[in-house]
């Protein structure tokens, strides 16, 4: 099982999870040419899809969604209310994956997902203000998670962000700061934790080197017999799960 960066961060976002040329999308935030350029540097084409998975409506995740659903004829699927998506609750099936939804906490309703192919999983939150006691659930005992590290608290607090925007992310229906992050990482390192994606990087209040480092020296201070390996969401990046 491999999983595929489109695109992550505040603006855009799309993963793909391919196993066996089977392939599922996550969220449609990048233009379809964005979509194909990804696919096709992992050696696949919108012919591998096999099911599409939207977390929540903002622009950031479904701004490609109207020309992505006309060009793919594939299930769209959301685990909450979004545009052309059929709602679904638990578990579905779609050829090998099993994609299980769990709650997040955003300032709209917003899901997370859990995609599983034989022994292997991941799951997957992007847009969280803190973790939540459905998260817990999904994510422990898994092997790999894309957990959102959105920004450098300190970052954001100097900087040119409005104070309202500013507490909208803090807030616990807002983004995970890199040192939320870290902390739920490193509480999962004892339970199986192998790989951890830094998902939803903010381009003015972080950055790969900062949000990297914070999971990694709370990794090293408090979880130092657990080998996890920390790599940001950058586009382009795939990963053998
Ligand atoms: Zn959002
Ligand atoms: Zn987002």
């Amino acid at each position: 099982m491999k999983l595929i960066i489109i695109a992550s961060g505040s603006s855009a976002n799309a993963a793909v999870i391919e196993n066996d040329d089977a392939a599922v999308l996550i969220d449609c935030g990048v233009t379809l040419k964005t979509l194909k350029s990804g696919l096709r540097q992992a050696g696949l084409g919108l012919e591998n899809l096999c099911a599409v998975f939207v977390t929540h409506s903002h622009s950031d995740h479904i701004k490609g969604l109207p020309v992505i659903h006309r060009a793919v004829d594939v299930p769209f699927y959301s685990g909450t209310d979004v545009m052309m998506c059929s709602k679904f609750d638990g578990q579905i099936r779609t050829k090998d994956f099993d994609v299980q939804t769990f709650e997040c906490s955003h300032d709209v309703p917003c899901v997370g997902y859990k995609i599983s192919c034989g022994e292997k999983s991941i799951c997957i939150a992007t847009d969280t203000g803190t973790v939540t006691q459905s998260m817990r659930s999904a994510f422990y005992g898994c092997e790999n998670i894309m957990l959102e590290s959105n920004h450098d608290i300190d970052m954001l607090k100097s900087g040119f962000y409005s104070a309202s925007l500013k507490s909208r992310i803090i807030s616990d229906r807002g983004h995970l700061s890199n040192a939320d992050c870290a902390r739920f990482v490193t509480e999962l390192a004892g339970f199986g934790l192998r790989r951890v994606v830094l998902a939803h990087l903010s381009e003015n209040n972080n950055t790969p080197l900062l949000a990297r480092a914070s999971t990694e020296q709370c990794l090293a201070r408090f979880a130092p017999q657990n080998h996890v390996s920390v790599y940001p969401a950058s586009p382009g990046l795939i990963l053998e799960l």
